[in-house]
């Protein structure tokens, strides 16, 4: 026996404002996956640019998905606590020659072409230094034109060259910190997880996860990529869209309007409790119902 996990899955939700219907759609998605493969789910709050400020947020996310009827496994991370952890992941990718300093700013990137994922691809404007009199605040990592693959469960394969659609990308931001890429992969690894499961608004990112992943010599875990909720207007139902907070107090028709979102059969009876609807979950749980699409319009 090697000790590690067959199936440890995560929630990871940033404490931007409180928990919604899509944040309880990814809760769903990965609790229900890891429960009914009899793996641990653990909690991580990924407030990694956020600190002190947004403990209230996340307590009330806790306190939310407890209501809700999750169990999770284990301590809850923060990743405002693990910044050490990321420098050192950081210094040794940069003992490696892997790092350089990038003075540029939003500003001057903005007039450059977007790449295949959607993003602005950086054109390696401070690959061989910065210009005189300026100083290189972020730290970029250098990227290759080798195509990066994954199989997503449901999805598919997907694959990114990640120089063309891109390009060097930072981990380390002019503000002193951490990028969301580093720190995620950096905090998977430590915990140990096998199975990711997210929404799709995240698939882009994750050539980027895998290619860190790589340099950092770590495991890369399985990864499956569920629709997202989206309004009318074709945005990503989320705070910023006005996406009302979940009601501690009645979680019952949230977490069916999840389930059937999730495209997920209903029991043939409608449960009466809380937990009447985990006991059907646990076992009904089907990803192979899932909708192969990135997106979905959130139920009325
Ligand atoms: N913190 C991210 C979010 O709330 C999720 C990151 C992940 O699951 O990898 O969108």
């Amino acid at each position: 026996m090697t000790g590690v996990p067959r199936y440890r899955g995560r929630f990871a939700p940033s404490p931007t404002g409180p928990l919604h219907f899509g944040s309880l759609v990814a809760a769903l998605a990965s609790y229900c996956d890891a429960r009914a493969a009899g793996g641990e789910w653990l909690l991580r709050i990924e407030d990694v640019d956020t600190p002190r400020s947004r403990n209230r947020i996340a307590d009330g996310m806790l306190a939310t998905l407890g209501a809700y009827g999750f169990e999770w496994d284990g301590e809850v991370v923060r990743q405002s606590e693990r910044a050490a952890l990321y420098q050192v992941a950081l210094d040794s990718l940069a003992a490696r020659g892997r790092i350089f300093a990038c003075a540029c700013t939003r500003r001057e990137l903005e007039s450059m072409p977007l790449g295949a994922a959607g993003e602005r691809r950086y054109p390696g404007t401070c690959r061989s230094g910065v210009a005189a009199g300026r100083k290189g605040r972020a730290r970029r990592l250098l990227v290759t034109g080798e195509a990066i693959g994954f199989h997503d469960r449901l999805q598919g394969w997907q694959e990114q060259r990640l120089d063309r659609d891109i390009g060097d990308f930072i981990v380390k931001r002019a503000d002193g910190v951490f990028a969301y890429q580093l720190a995620v992969v950096v905090d998977d690894a430590a915990q140990e997880i096998t199975h990711v499961v997210r929404g799709a608004d995240l698939l882009a990112s994750t050539p980027r996860q895998i290619w860190l992943q790589r340099q950092l010599g770590l495991p890369t875990p399985s990864y499956l990529h569920h629709p997202v909720a989206i309004l009318p207007s074709g945005e990503k139902l989320s705070k910023q869209t006005g996406a009302p907070p979940l009601d501690d107090a009645n979680p019952l028709p949230a977490l069916v309007r999840a389930w059937d979102f999730l495209a997920q059969a209903l029991p043939p009876a409608a449960p009466a409790s809380v937990a009447e609807f985990w006991q059907w979950a646990r076992r009904a749980w089907a990803p192979t119902a899932l909708p192969p699409v990135v997106m979905l319009p959130v139920p009325r």
